[in-house]
């Protein structure tokens, strides 16, 4: 009997196995073509020796290839899924950046349309949880551009809502809400089903009809349940709606007890250059979530972008981008971040391009930390604040940043007269803002701003305002600027 049992269990393991070893078999023969085909018409689309009937001809050829590519990923994630061999990825990753970065991916497309995206993020959110981040990326990215896509006017706006369940947990409520034509009654369910597409057919060679279907697992798979609200009354002076809203709730687990207010978080959108070209930034890392992460935030910037996968394709992308900065991932196979700088410094060509070190942990020893400042011209822990990382980035390549309407420019005016702590203190002050130890921080001001007679007072008082209100970003942000 029991030989009986492990036989089958045996059998139905392998049967599993296979269909995963299918599907990412499948994976990879139905993308290297297409990948063949866009390369190739991006190529052609630049060439100015082809007719204009052509031109027009390797476009079509290009769209189809795009939405092709689409449909298949969103077909091998649906399969993945109910083939029950999607599983969340979970990492500890900041909330708010995440967020931020969504929103001004979309904050493009929904300007390119005349609309109004709005961001509403409740007053505290939590600034680290635990979580798969790319796949929450990929339902709020579906969400949005969905309400992006289907509204010809008005607004569209992301709405989160965070709520302590225990010293551990935070409940999030997240809504999406556009003032578009909606969905008609007897739809409203059907959406969520693999290929149901409601409405006008001129919408629908836009997009593979999966998104929701995808989503809706997706947001099960993190315990929770994607539902589409009643319509918003139809409002009969703007004639806009009835809209959609579309919400799900899940329970995360938060990381100490760090806590951002959003709201002060300033949003970078753009950058101003004497440069007539725009600036370009070598991503090097061996993990490809990592380079998406990075290339979405620089590119929905302005920055022009190539990645490096190792050591070794780094100065061939050197020979062939010519960067203008070098973001180094540092852990990576074979020749990693310390070994390929060290090489970059020592060629005449590349040796004054600046190489900025992330890296997961600050090195505790201080000979290392030495060492690394020597190297690097700068360096960022994972995971980062965005505004740190385009603070980094601006000094190094003396740009300035654009911030969003209901941001500040950061207010750099005081910044002369205030005299920091040495390098060890501000360290030190940087980790505990880090990891949100706010009473550790405190302490350490406290005794900072009674030595040298008081002639650290400014720096200390900074920190300690910003932390009456919490404001952990803001003080990483304000340290930062003196590592
Ligand atoms: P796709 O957008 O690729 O067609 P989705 O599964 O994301 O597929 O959406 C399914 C359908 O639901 C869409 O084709 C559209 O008819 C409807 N829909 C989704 N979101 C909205 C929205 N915000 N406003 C109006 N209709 C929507």
């Amino acid at each position: 009997q029991k030989l009986k049992l492990f036989k089958a269990r045996l059998l139905a393991e392998n049967a599993n196995k296979a269909k995963s070893e299918f599907l990412s078999n499948m994976s990879h023969e139905l993308r290297t073509p297409l990948n063949a085909i866009l390369g190739y018409t991006q190529i052609f689309a630049a060439d100015e020796s082809f007719t204009p009937k052509q031109q027009s001809g390797i476009k079509t050829i290009h769209q189809s290839g795009e939405h092709l590519l689409m449909l298949i990923n969103d077909i091998l994630d649906l399969s993945k899924i109910e083939a029950g061999k999607m599983e969340l990825v979970t990492n500890d990753f900041r909330l708010p950046e995440c967020l931020n970065n969504i929103v001004n991916i979309m904050q493009l497309r929904a300007k390119a349309k005349g609309l109004k995206l709005t961001y509403e993020p409740g007053s505290f959110l939590p600034a680290v949880i635990h979580g798969d981040e790319l796949r929450l990326r990929q339902i709020l990215l579906n969400l949005l551009s969905n309400a992006v896509k289907f509204t010809d006017q008005g607004h569209c706006t992301l709405r989160i809502h965070a709520e302590t369940v225990d010293n551990e947990k935070s409940l999030l409520t997240i809504l999406v809400e556009d003032s578009g034509p909606g969905i008609c009654a007897d739809m409203q369910e059907t959406i969520f089903a693999p290929f149901e597409q409601a409405g006008d057919r001129l919408n629908h060679s836009e997009g593979t009809g999966l998104g929701l279907a995808i989503s809706r697992k997706l947001v099960r798979l993190m315990g929770g349940e994607l539902e589409l609200l009643s319509p918003i009354d139809k409002n009969p002076e703007t004639g806009q709606g009835p809209g959609c809203c579309f919400s799900f709730a899940i329970k995360v687990p938060v990381l100490g007890s760090d806590v951002a207010i959003m709201k002060n978080t300033p949003t970078v959108t753009g950058y101003s250059t004497s440069a007539s070209n725009p600036q370009k930034i070598l991503i090097v890392d061996d993990e490809l979530s990592n380079r998406i992460v990075l290339r979405d935030t620089l590119e929905s910037v302005g920055f022009l972008t190539s990645e490096a996968v190792d050591g070794y394709e780094v100065l061939r992308a050197c020979e062939r981008f010519h960067p203008d900065i070098i973001l180094m991932d540092l852990c990576m196979p074979e020749m990693d971040g310390f070994q390929t700088t060290e090489q970059l410094k020592q060629n005449s060509d590349y040796k004054n391009i600046p190489v900025i070190a992330v890296t997961a942990l600050l090195p505790s020893d201080e000979k290392q930390q030495e060492k690394n400042r020597d190297l690097f011209n700068d360096s960022i822990v994972k995971p980062f604040v965005t505004t740190t990382l385009m603070n980094i980035i601006a000094k190094q390549l003396s740009i300035t940043l654009i911030y969003a309407d209901n941001c500040h420019q950061e207010q750099d005016d005081s910044q002369e007269s205030i005299i920091c702590p040495p390098p060890k203190d501000i360290e030190e002050l940087f980790t505990l803002a880090y990891y949100g130890e706010i009473s550790a921080l405190l302490n350490k001001t406290s005794i900072l701003s009674l030595e040298e007679s008081g002639k650290y007072k400014q720096f200390t008082t900074r920190i300690e305002e910003l932390a009456e209100d919490f404001q952990l970003s803001k003080i990483e942000q304000f340290i930062d600027k003196y590592r």
